[in-house]
């Protein structure tokens, strides 16, 4: 088994859009530039939203953060959005998900201009990546293909079984693996809560791709023999034997599971540091207006 290992891959990308933004910077005089939205305290959307904004420091970027109460109006949200669409010196926009349930998450979704929708969430970038158009491919399927092709997974002709079927991970990655091109050309199967033989689809699969939520989900005896296995989830369990009394699993079995596959992805240190390298890669392109003019 080898390591799929997010930690290297995104260290030596970080290291490319570096160069990229140095090279923006000496052209156009400004750094790019990611406005990031964070509502409430949620300890897990704390750390996600402080470590992009580590990131963009890190490879050269500005970035602002904004952060509301959970009480905030839709409304307060909405202006605040308007005023960053309009803004010239923004080009990429981030709002940390979940959301207040008051807060609708599809009309935040909306209100942010799809030329600064470096989360790909719109429904004008969902639609382009399914007509195979240049876009903003949501951030973690985008750092999931990167990933396999920095270790030069074949895809092509392969089975792929994707786990779970949100609208942020699980559906588009189902539908990027599918397409004409590399990472992709797989045969690729979709399940979900209601999927019936989950056990007997896994063990067919070549490529697994875990996004379910559901920690340890996946274990060894359901995966193919040299398999290549991605695991999305980030699940904190409690565990007595640490001092924290947590720590992060996945959504796979990683003790049974890592002797049957030839790669997988750690949790952490896998896809999490991933999502982040299509959220830098995502602000690098809207600054540079290569998808939207
Ligand atoms: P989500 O919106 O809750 O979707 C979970 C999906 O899993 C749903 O489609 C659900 O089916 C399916 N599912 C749940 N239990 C199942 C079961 N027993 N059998 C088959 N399917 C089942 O989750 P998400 O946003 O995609 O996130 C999934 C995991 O990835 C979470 O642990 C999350 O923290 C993690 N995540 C990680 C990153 C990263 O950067 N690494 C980014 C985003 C999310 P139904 O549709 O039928 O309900």
């Amino acid at each position: 088994m080898a390591l799929l290992d997010g930690k290297l891959v995104s260290s030596q990308l970080k290291g490319n859009i570096a160069k990229e933004a140095g090279e923006f910077l000496q052209k156009e005089g400004r750094k790019p530039h990611l406005a990031a939205l964070l509502i409430g305290n949620d300890p897990a959307s704390e750390v996600y939203v402080s470590s992009k904004i580590r990131s963009c420091e890190e490879v050269g970027f500005q970035s602002t953060l904004v952060r509301f109460e959970d009480s905030i109006k839709e409304e307060t949200v909405l202006e605040l959005l308007k005023g960053w669409n309009q803004d010239p010196s923004i080009d990429g926009i981030l709002v940390q998900v979940p959301l207040p349930n008051h807060i609708s998450e599809e009309t935040i979704t909306n209100a942010i201009f799809p030329s600064k929708d470096v989360d790909g969430f719109h429904p004008a970038n969902l639609g382009r990546m399914i007509k195979n158009l240049p876009t903003f491919i949501s951030a973690t399927p985008l750092g999931i293909l990167k990933l396999l092709e920095a270790y030069k997974i074949p895809t092509e002709g392969k089975n792929c079984v994707v786990l779970g079927r949100s609208h942020n991970v699980g559906s588009p990655t189902s539908i990027l693996m599918s397409r004409p091109s590399y990472p992709g050309n797989a045969t690729v199967t979709l399940c979900h809560s209601k999927t019936q033989n989950l056990e007997s689809i896994i063990k067919d699969a070549d490529i697994l791709i875990v996004a379910l939520g559901r920690p340890e989900f996946v274990h060894g005896s359901w995966i193919k023999s040299g398999a290549v296995v991605i695991d999305v989830g980030i699940n904190r369990i409690s565990d007595p034997g640490k001092k924290s009394g947590t720590r992060l699993v996945g959504d796979v079995h990683f003790p049974s599971v890592e002797p049957i596959a030839s790669y997988i992805s750690p949790v952490p240190g896998g896809v999490g540091l991933m999502t982040i390298i299509g959220l830098l890669e995502n602000t690098l392109l809207a600054a540079k207006k290569e998808i939207y003019s």
